[in-house]
């Protein structure tokens, strides 16, 4: 599939761009689920003129965005590269997209497993950015967390660094073939709920539910979405060292044709600001497409 715009995220900031760039009469491709936005289940109270709750203002405004010409795609983004000038990125259900400019508008959630062991052991060993740490992996023993495709592409790349590579998914909804590509890499599956993660001072192991020890000196927390961190460093756009990334105030990152809007470029975590900054960043990938 090709596209002009290409918008990662479907929560106001994405919504906003997508509204903004197709009435620029672009083609526009929206990639993300509503139910994942921060603002799902959530009542707004501060957001101008509307005293709602998140869902029906998100469901409204993918019919909005729908009725300028954007499309959406209900998938998770896996994987990214640039390509001749171009950007392209792979989806769960295999789908390629090729697009001219795009819109990272990914938020900041990052699923927790909410065990003992993960919030005392973060940056001991615990990690949810898999393509940020890997390199320190290299000769040591790693394992995955994760039931979706991101945790299958990530565990068949740490076979790449890590001696010995495990995945952990008890309610697997990974894509085959990318479950297929991490088997013939050499990954070891375990399907049981992880409980614990265990060590002194560093991982030294993670406790399954049917009663497994996988020794280890990593758990990657995969839970979700290629996070936009990823996908940032994959399409060249460093990201900041808190993790969020760097936008002007043109919502323009370092890369010409790669916009950011919302949560994902720092604080106020609000919907007012996602909305704004989705305005101006849609409104520039579309220039941008236009030679503008
Ligand atoms: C409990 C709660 C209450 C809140 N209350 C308020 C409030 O009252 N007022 C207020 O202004 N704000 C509130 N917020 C904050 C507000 O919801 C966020 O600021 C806002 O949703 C950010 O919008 P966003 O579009 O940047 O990110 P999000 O809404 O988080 O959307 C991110 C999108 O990116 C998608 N995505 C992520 N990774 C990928 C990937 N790899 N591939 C494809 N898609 C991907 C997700 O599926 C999702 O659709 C609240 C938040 C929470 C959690």
């Amino acid at each position: 599939m090709e596209t002009d715009v290409l918008i990662i995220g479907c929560g106001p900031a994405g919504l906003q761009a997508a509204i903004h760039a197709s009435r620029k009469k672009v083609r526009t491709v929206v990639v993300g689920k509503t139910i994942n936005s921060a603002m799902h289940g959530t009542e707004i109270e501060n957001y101008l003129g509307a005293v709602d709750d998140g869902d029906s203002i998100l469901s409204n405004a993918v019919e909005q965005a729908r009725s300028f010409g954007a499309e959406f795609l209900e998938q998770n983004v896996i994987s990214a590269r640039s390509e001749n000038g171009s950007f392209v990125f792979g989806v769960d259900d295999g789908t390629e997209i090729t697009a001219k400019a795009v819109i990272i508008a990914t938020g900041i959630s990052r699923k927790k497993l909410g065990i003992p062991g993960e919030k005392e052991l973060f940056g001991k060993g615990v990690s949810y950015c898999a393509i940020c740490d890997c390199n320190f992996y290299k000769g040591r023993r790693a394992v995955l967390v994760g039931n979706e495709s991101e945790a299958a592409v990530s565990a068949a790349m740490m076979t790449s660094y890590a001696s010995e590579t495990s995945w952990v998914a008890w309610d697997l909804t990974a894509n085959d073939v990318v479950v297929q590509k991490a088997k013939d890499a050499g990954v070891t599956m375990y399907s049981s709920r992880p409980v614990a993660i265990e060590g002194e001072g560093k991982v030294q192991s993670l406790r399954l539910e049917d009663g497994t020890v996988i020794p280890t000196d990593g758990v990657f927390i995969e839970l979700g979405a290629k996070s936009a961190m990823d996908i940032a460093l994959d399409i060249g756009v460093m990201p900041q060292v808190d993790s969020t990334i760097k936008v002007d105030a043109e919502c323009r990152t370092e890369v010409p044709g790669v916009f950011a809007c919302g949560d994902v470029t720092g604080k106020p975590w609000q919907v007012a600001k996602a909305v704004g900054q989705g305005c101006v960043a849609g409104l520039n990938a579309a220039d941008f497409v236009n030679g503008n």
